[in-house]
């Protein structure tokens, strides 16, 4: 039987959580414990504050070594889970497990950080007066982590950049208190905490119960039409799609690392998708939003600043939805239709759901999750995908055009897909067809 496949699978997988969760879920912590003031305080996905000094460079420098090790680890963990997923014949169950669902919740955790670690770099960028120097530091922590930073930043470098006097003593033998607590594994103890074991189980709680709206219907209901609301048909998953149909979905863009890529293979296919883009990347991007539009795709909106909706407040709440469709009409001169909620979090909450509806909105899932988030692979990505496919005939794909492996990864799916002569639709396309049959 099932279960009994999905148990010893699912042990499998658990042993791997239970092994990396405290490292998994310290991301934020490592942010907090470094951090003088509310912005990482917790998984908090509130705007960070304007401007604020650096508390001290070894303040900076433990944050951005812990951040970057944490990824290492992440990073790992996240490639033997994608093992499992891969395979076709542990996929389903793998997807609808609890362990996926937690999985969902730490990436979530895991991105929040990230973004706050983003909001963290740039806020030095007031303080120190050399762009090459902030530069210099982000590209360290994105590539080499503490070890570089602290290996190849000499203290006249940073006393230069940031505009104080640094004894290079005091640097000299900070760096060599430092590196062995980060070359051991001593840290690791350090970041245990039970109470983000909470956040995960609670994020995935979330998780597990917004599944439930995605599934098709078993009774012979009568289906009503897809439009604005608050109740089921307020969505578009995919499973209501024509045979053979499917809609290309593109989203956290626009991005400089493949959005346009995306573009040019979806023209060379001749082949219109629907990009939900997230307000803050689209005022970071204009031109490359433009572009978008100017190919003529579909624009849809996937919040403000791609928070995990259900855990911000009321005010955030209006700026992630009614205040970025107003943007997105304001850049491009088009009203979204179509909204998606960031990891799909967040369908069965009503705030969240009478914002969407009082903006004339329909909520967009998908049945297809490339997850090409998870490996750097464009044909690991294509085959995760193509396997999904095969299983589901028709619906809604998911991708990310932020990925440096995504272009070639949908090109290799759009591929396979023209030889299965699909009809590619965008997502608003599909709703008119799919709703012209149902009353
Ligand atoms: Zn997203």
């Amino acid at each position: 039987m099932k279960l009994n496949r999905l148990s010893r699978e699912e042990y499998r997988v658990g042993s791997i959580i239970r092994k990396n969760i405290f490292t998994l879920i310290s991301l934020p912590w490592a942010l907090q414990a470094c951090s003088t003031s509310a912005p990482f305080a917790t998984v908090s996905n509130s705007p960070p504050q304007a401007s604020r000094a650096i508390a001290s460079i070894s303040d900076l420098d433990q944050t951005l070594g812990q951040i970057a090790d944490t990824h290492v680890l992440a990073a790992r963990y996240l490639r033997e889970f994608d093992e499992l997923i891969k395979n076709p014949a542990t996929r389903q169950e793998a997807l609808e497990s609890e362990v996926y669902a937690r999985l969902m919740a730490i990436r979530m955790i895991r991105e929040s950080a990230v973004a706050n670690l983003e909001a963290f770099n740039q806020d030095p960028v007031k303080v120190i007066p050399s762009d090459k120097l902030q530069e210099r530091i982000q590209a360290r922590v994105e590539t080499r982590g503490l070890r570089g930073t602290l290996g190849r930043l000499t203290s006249r470098t940073l006393s230069e950049g940031l505009g104080t006097p640094i004894n290079p003593t005091e640097w000299t033998s900070l760096q060599k208190q430092l590196t062995p607590a980060i070359t051991s594994q001593n840290w690791r103890a350090q970041l245990e905490r039970p109470e983000l074991l909470d956040q995960v189980n609670e994020l995935a709680r979330a998780w597990r119960e917004d599944q439930s709206s995605r599934r098709e219907p078993q009774s012979e209901v009568k289906l009503k039409k897809i439009e604005p609301g608050t109740g089921r048909t307020g969505n578009v998953v995919g499973w209501e799609y024509p045979e053979n149909t499917w809609s290309l979905t593109f989203d956290d863009g626009p991005g400089t690392t493949s959005t346009d890529a995306v573009l040019s293979n979806l023209s060379a296919a001749g082949i219109k998708a629907t990009f939900f883009q997230v307000t803050n990347m689209l005022l970071k991007n204009t031109d490359r939003a433009s572009a978008v539009r100017e190919a003529g795709m579909e624009l849809a909106n996937h919040s403000w600043t791609h928070a995990n909706l259900p855990r911000v407040g009321q005010t955030q709440l209006q700026r992630e939805i009614r205040d970025s469709t107003a943007e997105i009409l304001r850049i491009h001169g088009v009203r979204p239709k179509l909204f998606r909620l960031p990891y799909g979090s967040g369908v069965n909450t009503p705030t969240i759901r009478s914002l969407m509806a009082g903006e004339n909105l329909v909520h967009v899932f998908w049945n297809v999750d490339t997850l090409d988030w998870q490996d750097k692979n464009s044909a690991s990505v294509a085959r995760r995908a193509i396997g999904q496919i095969t299983d589901q005939k028709k619906g809604v794909i998911l991708f990310h055009d932020v990925h440096a492996h995504t272009p070639e990864a949908a090109r290799l799916v759009i591929e396979h897909l023209k030889k299965l002569n699909t009809r590619f639709l965008t997502v608003g396309q599909a709703i008119e067809e799919i709703n012209a049959h149902r009353e």
